[in-house]
């Protein structure tokens, strides 16, 4: 980069959401920056599967089609899933299966690193794009105009709207103090990739044991992903067991429902928090994915109402300049706000609620959600509607989530 360029739109991170940001503002009159701190080029990874796998919806495949790098991802690696069973340890079970829908399938499970890589496909070419890899932000003035970035190897660019897209610590969201509410939920997601002794039948199957949810993902070769909450200390300790230990006590929490689990990849832990930023929007400044909102996977809905967050925002960058409105007045931006903020706060409740349910072993709480699975697994249309909001094909959709360039 030159001794300092001028964007009018500079994105700050480029994971799954900066990046989809970035490919919905292509082949706009937008100069657009995407500022990223890890490298583009990763060392190939020494493991058979990313460790960090999304369940994606349909609403957020339409997207990447309409974007033009779904067929990346199929070329790299996906993996649908047609059914999903979810129960609990008292054995009250829901099943959802795609065919009651009509539909081919539910959703897929994508490694991460196969998502970023199919976004950042040729974005180079893209004339209005320029990426910057390996730098982060080291301080920000505002100007009159909007704002002058300072890179941490000295380079400055200027832009008149900053995004964060930076994930749930987000940088750009403390150096402008936008509060957030939230909590640590003291549980640590452990993920990993396993074998199993039954094949997963292109299913996403999930148990609540009394110590947090545990999910088995399908992936290809008759592997599946997965992702254990459970309290930080039990998280730590079941990282440290041999290989042969875990396999044996992962069987048993998941009630051998696939079988024996005969081989198991590396292990690592997250720790699962709940944040909500006061304000997705300020003069100049934007906030987009797990910068503004950040969930419990337990759903597998954080990444998705990433995305529709990033196509919102470009919808609406998008008007403001065919009406040759400012792209960084409150006036703008606030109508991405009224947009996503309530849908993701409906999202956010939910998910949390169910967390809190499941979490608790009071004999009221227990009996309220046996008897509320036991309820909806006999009730065909409250069953789609869970699904349909699963699959994300309910709310105010933006245009690319409906499949429209
Ligand atoms: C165990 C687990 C399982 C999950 N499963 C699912 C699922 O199945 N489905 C689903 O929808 N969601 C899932 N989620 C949630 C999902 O991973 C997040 O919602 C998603 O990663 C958010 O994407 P993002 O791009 O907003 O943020 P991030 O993925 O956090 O990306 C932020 C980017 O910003 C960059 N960055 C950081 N600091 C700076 C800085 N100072 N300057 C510039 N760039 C910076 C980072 O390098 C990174 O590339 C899961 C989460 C966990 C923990």
């Amino acid at each position: 980069m030159s001794e300092q360029q001028q964007f009018d739109v500079a994105i700050i991170g480029g994971g799954m959401v900066g990046a989809t940001l970035a490919r919905a503002l292509a082949h706009t009159r937008l100069r657009v920056a995407l500022i990223e701190p890890q490298p583009q080029e990763t060392a190939p990874s020494d493991t058979l599967f990313d460790l960090r796998v999304s369940a994606i919806t349909r609403a957020s495949q339409r997207m990447f089609e309409t974007l033009g790098v779904w067929e990346g991802m199929v070329a790299r690696r996906v993996s649908p899933f047609r059914e999903m069973h979810v129960w609990e340890a008292q054995g009250k079970e829901i099943h959802f299966d795609s065919a009651d829908l009509s539909e081919p399938y539910l959703g897929h499970i994508i490694e991460n690193s196969v998502i970023t890589a199919s976004l950042y496909d040729g974005i180079a070419q893209q004339a209005n794009l320029h990426c910057v890899f390996g730098r982060r932000g080291r301080e920000l003035v505002q100007t009159q105009n909007g704002w002058q970035l300072q890179l941490d190897n000295g380079a400055m660019l200027e832009a008149t709207l900053l995004v964060g897209a930076d994930g749930s610590r987000s940088w750009l969201r403390q150096q402008v103090n936008i509060a957030v509410r939230g909590w640590d939920y003291d549980h640590a997601a452990v993920v990993t990739y396993v074998k199993t002794e039954k094949p997963h039948q292109a299913t996403a199957w999930q148990r609540f044991v009394n110590k947090g949810p545990l999910a088995f993902l399908p992936l290809s070769d008759g592997y599946s992903s997965i992702v254990w909450s459970t309290q930080p200390d039990n998280a730590k300790r079941l990282c440290e067991l041999s290989s042969a230990e875990f396999a044996q006590e992962l069987t048993l929490a998941f009630a051998a429902r696939l079988g024996n689990v005969e081989e198991v990849g590396p292990r690592a832990m997250y720790p699962l928090r709940f944040l909500m930023a006061d304000q997705y929007v300020k003069e100049g400044i934007a906030l987009v994915g797990d910068a503004a909102h950040t969930m419990h996977p337990l759903a597998g809905q954080g990444v998705n109402l990433g995305l529709l967050d990033a196509a919102a925002l470009a919808e609406v960058l998008h008007a403001a300049v065919k009406a040759r409105r400012s792209i960084a007045s409150l006036q703008t931006l606030r109508r991405y706000e009224r947009w996503r903020r309530s849908e993701n706060l409906n999202m956010l409740v939910m998910v949390d609620q169910i967390q809190r349910l499941f979490g608790n072993e009071q004999p009221g709480l227990r009996w309220l959600r046996t008897t509320g699975m036991g309820i909806v697994g006999r009730m065909p249309i409250v069953k789609d509607e869970i699904i349909e909001h699963a699959m994300g094909n309910r709310g105010d959709l933006p245009a690319l989530a409906r499949g429209i360039g």
